[in-house]
């Protein structure tokens, strides 16, 4: 028998508030197979560690129970301790007596009872524990990074700098996302082009970097280390390497469709190059658009286009790629605007959303930075500005708060009056969240000195009268209904999750939180992880933030992979599913079950094999399986039922 040693820890007075640990050590060196049982105020101090150590080695345990808290805090602190006294580190158990327990009641007696159990039945599970080793496996050194804006952008910089391959999917025909749009940033006011594109040069010049743009990943199958993805790359059909960007195709071309550089406030041809900095700086034809697609083909740009450098023949290519992690990047979109009918958008051109202020304010917009309303031309002289729209509203849209909202609104405000010194904006807001290095001091200086009036709460409807905007709403804090004549509105949407990621996110089995924003494997200890081993997270993808925590959480989460990219090997848990050929029936139920892919059918054999670096040890297929063929290292069913006895006897 396994002599088996039991550590209970205070955990100060979390524990031991509420649960008796005189009284547990009591009974439990009681219990069968205790050979030693000690409690202390922090097991995981240096002391604590410290006390487990040498009483493994003195009293010769050669199994361990550390009754204290969750086993995702501190189960490989004392895995490592065990290691250190040559002890495998699966002879350990942690008995969960603080999140499971003391956290949850408040009677001590029912609490200490309980916690006996739980202790109990770990002593149980581990006196059939095998010793076992991790599952190495070889590692692919180049990574994926999915979606091309800033966030992409920098993980891919980062990890080519640190002299790894990187492949760059980008869906458009352009790396730059929603920052590139952009007219100045928040709070140094500096020009967000200016600082973008020397970061999209490095891209296209990186010999590291191997940029698709035009391109989707179709799939991505295998494990940690070794994946290997699909990538679909749609044709733009004009050859770069014979395009002179003399722009003649551009002009000869007949359609005009709304530029998405723009937000529709601007046209575009359908052979176009997406804005003057693109990277690459390649022409694109949109076939949705282009004649030349659609039954009458039209064929103006290819005959004038002196170097031949159209193509209408070129296909849709696949590539294939073999690489070790994945960094997902896939960017955000606005709140639909359409979604809210009482504001007016699409209804009335003078209603704009937050991105397409941008391009008003942009030298490279529309209007080449001048103000002026869309409707008319006309310059604004008072313009409402609406934050919250379509966040912190869990009744009609989104409960959570988009984070830079009341920050860009209140930039845009501030550059307005730059641009119409006898203009008058009005912000309605429910209140400013300025937590970020030198906002508070941007929106002080703003409120005054720029002459912005501000209003307390929420806008109820707008409507146009002659060729004013009427913005009607209560200011909460004096009770009175406002009523202003607006030439301008805009509304600051609420960040969601790119629409466009959606599909693919499912394909990579990535999980999502409740408004389908990635989540990641801890918040607060692994916020650039996903919980799919491998998978890494960066920027509006995982959550609304701003321009600073995009790219420091871009190079966290490349420091992440260059991390696992420094090993020669990846290792795996050993805690995986077995199966016992003796027993199995080759009814291939479990094949099904397995949400990672990691078992198959052996035809020849007739017997179920697992993958053992695929299987992630959840355990469907040991629920499924009809022969009890299916078996966890170190969950056997003979462990799963000497724990329950426990809790029956
Ligand atoms: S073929 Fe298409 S892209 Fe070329 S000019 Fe005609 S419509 Fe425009
Ligand atoms: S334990 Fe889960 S991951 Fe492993 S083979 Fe079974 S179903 Fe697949």
């Amino acid at each position: 028998m396994k002599r088996i040693g039991v550590f209970i820890c205070h955990c100060g007075v979390n524990i031991k508030g509420t649960v008796d640990v005189e009284k547990l050590t009591r009974d439990i060196a009681a219990y069968p197979g205790v050979a030693y049982i000690e409690n202390y105020i922090f097991m995981c101090s240096e002391p604590g560690q410290k006390l487990i150590k040498e009483t493994v080695i003195e009293h010769k345990l050669d199994g361990v129970v550390v009754a204290a808290c969750s086993p995702t805090l501190h189960e490989m602190t004392f895995q490592d301790d065990l290691v250190e006294v040559n002890i495998n580190r699966h002879q350990l158990e942690v008995a969960n007596i603080r999140e499971q327990c003391s956290w949850v009641h408040n009677d001590m007696e029912e609490a200490t009872r309980k916690a006996n159990l739980i202790i109990k039945t770990a002593i149980e599970k581990l006196r059939l524990n095998e010793s076992l080793y991790p599952i190495s496996a070889p590692l692919t050194k180049k990574v994926l990074i999915i979606g091309g804006g800033i966030a992409g952008i920098q993980a891919a910089l980062d990890i080519a700098d640190g002299g790894y391959e990187v492949i760059l999917v980008e869906k458009s025909p352009s790396i730059g996302g929603h920052m590139i749009q952009l007219s100045e940033t928040f709070p140094t006011l500096d020009c967000s082009q200016c600082i973008m594109t020397p970061k999209m040069v490095a891209i296209n010049k990186q010999p590291n970097i191997k940029l698709y743009v035009n391109s989707e990943v179709e799939s991505i199958e295998g494990f940690v280390g070794n994946f290997k993805v699909k990538i679909n790359r749609k044709p733009q059909y004009v050859d770069p390497d014979k395009c002179t960007i003399c722009d003649d195709c551009t002009d000869v071309c007949p359609v005009i469709v709304p530029s998405e550089y723009d937000e529709g406030l601007a046209w575009r041809k359908a052979i176009y190059i997406p804005f003057p900095q693109s990277i690459p700086a390649t022409f694109t034809i949109d076939t949705e658009n282009c004649l030349g697609f659609n039954p009458i083909a039209c064929t103006k740009c290819r005959d004038i286009c002196q170097p031949n450098a159209i193509d209408y023949d070129k296909k849709p290519e696949t590539f294939e790629e073999e690489i070790g992690a994945v960094i997902v990047a896939t960017g955000f979109d606005l709140y639909p605007v359409e979604k809210m009918a009482e504001y007016g958008y699409g209804k009335y051109p003078d209603v704009l959303n937050g991105l397409q202020f941008e391009r008003i304010l942009s030298a490279t917009g529309p209007t080449e930075g001048e103000m002026h309303r869309p409707s008319d031309g006309k310059v604004p002289k008072e313009i409402v500005f609406i934050q919250c729209s379509g966040s912190r509203d869990p009744e009609r849209h989104n409960p959570y708060c988009s984070r830079i909202c009341c920050m860009y609104t209140l930039k845009h405000a501030k550059l307005y009056k730059h641009k119409v010194h006898d203009g008058q904006p009005y912000i309605f807001y429910i209140d400013i969240r300025s937590g970020g290095k030198r906002y508070e001091e941007f929106v002080q200086q703003a409120v005054t000195e720029e002459g912005i009036v501000y209003f307390r709460g929420k806008v109820a409807r707008i409507y146009k009268e002659a060729d004013k905007m009427i913005v009607s709403g209560i200011d909460t804090l004096t009770g009175k209904k406002i009523e202003i004549e607006a030439d301008m509105v805009v509304l600051a949407q609420a960040i969601v999750p790119n629409f466009n990621a959606a599909k693919l996110i499912n394909t990579l089995k990535l999980n999502t939180d409740e408004n389908g924003f990635l989540i990641e494997a801890h918040p607060k200890l692994k916020p650039v992880e996903s919980v799919q081993a491998g998978f890494y997270l960066a920027g509006t993808a995982q959550g609304p933030k701003d321009i600073p925590d995009t790219v420091s959480q871009a190079s966290g989460a490349a420091a992440k992979v260059l991390a696992l990219l420094s090993n020669d090997k990846i290792f795996h848990s050993p805690i995986v599913a077995d199966v016992n050929t003796e027993l199995c029936s080759g009814c291939g139920i479990c094949v099904a079950a397995c949400p990672y892919g990691a078992r198959e059918l052996d035809e020849l054999a007739k017997v179920a094999i697992v993958n053992d670096v695929l299987c992630e040890g959840c355990g469907s297929c040991i629920t499924v399986c009809p022969s009890s063929a299916a078996q966890q290292k170190n969950l056997s069913d003979e462990q799963v039922l000497n724990m329950i006895q426990i809790y029956t006897s």
